[in-house]
C-alpha cells in the first residue's frame, strides 16, 4: 500500500475498532463491527482487521495509530459517552497529536438538549462538544454523542461513531457514508453467490479444486450454512489482465455453473421461502402443507409467503411407528388430501420419523402436472435434524415445481 497519496487518496482499505470494556469482558456482543464490515465490503472496501478494545486510552490510541499505518480508513464505535471511561476522543487526539477544544456550536446544541427538558446541563457532558482541528462533528439526532469525521493531512480518515446501535446505524448511513463516498470510497466490486443443496461443503471444495479456492482474484469461497452451501465469487477493481471485476467474476462463475450447476437452487441472497414463492407465482399456483413429526419445520422454512394457503402440522405419533403413511400410496394421499381441503393446486405432505440417530424424511408432492414421492435421510438428529427435514422437503418441492 502506498504510504501517502495525498488528500485525494482513495479509501480502499479499512480497519474497524470496537471500543468498550463491556465488549472485552463479554458482557456485550459486538454487532457494530459486523454491520460496518458488511457495509464497507459492499462499497468495495477491503476490511483488513476488526479489533475489540477495552476502555483504556493507550490501547485505543495504539490501535488507532497502527490502524492508520495499515489502512486508509479507521472506523470506531463506542467510547463517545460523557463518562471518564469513554476515551475515544482523547485517544484520537493522542494518535493525531492534536488538542481538543470545545466547539461553540456543539456546546450550544448540547446545552439546548438539556434546556429543552428544563434540566441543568451536567458539565461532565461537555467533552461531547469537543472537536480537534482536523475533525468535523457528525450530528446525532438520537443521542448526546456527536460523531467525529477526522481528515488527516495525508488523506486518511478516522470516523468515530457512538456505540449504541440505534445511534450508530443512522449516523453511519446518513452522515459518515455519504462523506466517505464523496472522498472516493472503495473500488468497483462484483459479487456472485450460488446457493447449493444436496451436496456438502467439502465435496463442493473438492469439485472446485484447490487452485480455484486459493487464488485471490477472483476470490471463490464456500460457506456451509444451515439452509445451503454457498459459493461466493467476488472481485474488486481492475484485474492484472485488464478485465473488470464484473468480467472476472462472470468468467469464474461460468466455471462454477459448469461444475456444480445441478446443485444450485438459487443465486444471491434468495431464501427457500422466496425461491418457492417465486416459482409458485410464476406457475400461478398455491400450496398447502401437511407435515407430521417435523416440529413445524416445513412451515417455518416456507415462511409466510402468501402462496402458502394452509399448513397442517402434527407431531409424529411414536406409539404408532408403522403409521399408515409408511406405505407408498398414503403419503401421496395426504398430499392430495391437504390440497383439496385448501382448494389449491399444490399439496405437500411431509413425514419425519427417527431412523437410527437421524431422521427419515418422506416427502410427497402433488401438482396439476405430476405426483412424486421421495424419502431422504437427514445428516443429524435432534433439533438440527428436524430443521434439516424442513429444508429437505423444501428442496424436493422446489425441484418438483421446476
Ligand atoms: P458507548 O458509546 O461506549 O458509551 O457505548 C454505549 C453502549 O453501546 C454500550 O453500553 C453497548 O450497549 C452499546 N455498544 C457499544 N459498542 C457496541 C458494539 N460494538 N456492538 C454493539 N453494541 C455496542
Ligand atoms: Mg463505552
Amino acid at each position: 500500500m502506498p504510504d501517502d497519496t495525498g488528500p485525494g487518496r482513495e479509501l480502499l482499505h479499512a480497519e474497524l475498532l470496537s471500543i468498550g470494556s463491556e465488549l472485552t469482558v463479554g458482557e456485550t456482543r459486538d454487532t457494530n463491527a459486523g454491520e460496518l464490515a458488511r457495509a464497507l465490503t459492499l462499497e468495495g472496501v477491503i476490511v483488513g482487521r476488526i479489533t475489540a478494545l477495552p476502555d483504556r486510552l493507550e490501547a485505543v490510541r495504539d490501535a488507532l495509530t497502527a490502524g492508520l499505518e495499515r489502512a486508509d480508513l479507521v472506523v470506531s464505535t463506542g467510547g463517545l459517552g460523557p463518562t471518564p471511561d469513554d476515551l475515544t476522543r482523547e485517544a484520537i487526539a493522542a494518535a493525531t497529536g492534536e488538542t481538543p477544544a470545545v466547539d461553540p456550536e456543539l456546546d450550544a446544541w448540547l446545552r439546548d438538549r438539556w434546556a429543552r427538558r428544563g434540566l441543568p446541563f451536567p458539565e461532565i457532558n461537555l467533552k461531547q462538544a469537543w472537536l480537534i482541528p482536523s475533525a468535523v462533528a457528525l450530528p446525532n439526532p438520537n443521542g448526546s454523542a456527536p460523531g467525529w469525521f477526522v481528515s488527516r493531512p495525508d488523506g486518511r480518515v478516522i470516523v468515530a461513531l457512538p456505540g449504541p446501535p440505534r445511534e450508530m446505524r443512522p449516523m453511519w448511513s446518513d452522515q459518515a457514508l455519504p462523506r466517505l463516498r464523496t472522498r472516493g470510497l472503495g473500488r468497483e466490486i462484483a459479487v456472485q453467490t450460488f446457493r447449493l443443496t444436496g451436496i456438502g461443503e467439502s465435496q463442493v471444495a473438492e469439485i472446485l479444486g484447490e487452485e480455484m479456492l486459493r487464488r485471490p482474484d477472483p476470490e471463490v469461497a464456500t460457506y456451509a450454512r444451515v439452509e445451503a452451501v454457498d459459493i461466493r465469487v467476488s472481485a474488486d477493481g481492475p484485474g492484472s489482465d485488464g478485465a473488470t471485476a464484473a468480467e472476472r467474476v462472470a468468467a469464474a462463475s461460468s466455471v462454477v455453473r459448469e461444475r456444480l450447476g445441478s446443485y444450485v437452487w438459487a443465486e444471491g441472497d434468495t431464501t427457500w421461502s422466496s425461491a418457492i414463492g417465486q416459482r409458485l407465482a410464476e406457475l400461478g399456483w398455491r400450496l398447502a402443507v401437511d407435515e407430521i413429526g417435523s416440529g413445524g419445520q416445513v412451515g417455518l422454512v416456507l415462511g409466510d409467503d402468501d402462496r402458502l394457503a394452509l399448513v397442517e402440522s402434527r407431531p409424529f405419533d411414536a406409539a404408532r411407528p408403522t403409521d399408515d403413511v409408511d406405505d407408498e400410496g398414503s403419503l401421496i394421499d395426504r398430499a392430495r388430501g391437504v390440497r383439496s381441503r385448501a382448494g389449491v393446486e399444490v399439496g405437500l405432505a411431509v413425514r419425519v420419523r427417527p431412523r437410527g440417530s437421524e431422521y427419515a424424511v418422506s416427502v410427497a408432492v402433488v401438482t396439476p402436472r405430476t405426483e412424486r414421492r421421495q424419502t431422504r435421510t437427514t445428516y443429524a438428529g435432534g433439533s438440527i435434524g428436524r430443521s434439516q427435514s424442513g429444508l429437505l422437503a423444501a428442496a424436493i418441492l422446489l425441484e418438483t415445481l421446476r
